[in-house]
């Protein structure tokens, strides 16, 4: 025999019979269930930021790679991105401090 669990529901205080989700408004009753799912999802969030962060590393690791590269015609590239990388960042910072001081009057 099935032993009968009986929930209020947190949101309408309406009392479930063996159920996970209300019956009156669909919200999960479930503490346990409630719970789990909340850790999946905080666990997923974890994974996906170290994943993220792992990629970024990657990328870093790849282009450091590339600068000290023993060939110079492999550095070449990296050193032609470095150098508009940095020439973009000046043009844009020069840009700021122009219409800075354009608004300065
Ligand atoms: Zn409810």
């Amino acid at each position: 025999m099935k032993q009968k669990t009986y929930v209020k529901c947190m949101e309408c205080n309406i009392v479930n019979e063996n159920s996970d989700y209300c019956k009156n408004c669909g919200a999960l009753i479930n503490i346990v269930l409630k719970r789990r799912l909340e850790s999946e999802a905080i666990e997923e969030k974890r994974v996906a930021l170290e994943n993220k962060q792992k990629e970024e590393n990657k990328l870093l690791k790849f282009i450091e790679k590339g600068l000290n590269h023993p060939y110079f015609i492999v550095r070449i590239p990296f050193k032609i991105g470095r150098l508009i990388w940095l020439f973009l960042a000046m043009v844009i910072g020069g840009l700021i401090s122009f219409i800075l001081a354009v608004a300065a009057g």
